[in-house]
């Protein structure tokens, strides 16, 4: 049994961790709609750009 399920939750532009962070935003990618993407409160203000890993959208 692999337990991996869980989603890490770091922001995917800043690769920060988001434990701390209770304003992130998660949304799934809107291209593939297959990952879901995370991004701390600071990228979202800075609408830093981030990049699917599954279909290579960018983004915000
Ligand atoms: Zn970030
Ligand atoms: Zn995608």
């Amino acid at each position: 049994m692999v337990g991996d399920v869980l989603v890490q939750m770091v922001c995917i532009s800043c690769k920060r961790n988001l434990l701390g962070d209770n304003k992130f935003t998660s949304f799934p990618c809107p291209k593939c709609g297959e990952t879901v993407i995370f991004r701390c409160s600071k990228c979202k203000t800075l609408s830093n750009e981030y990049t699917c890993e599954k279909c290579g959208f960018i983004g915000p």
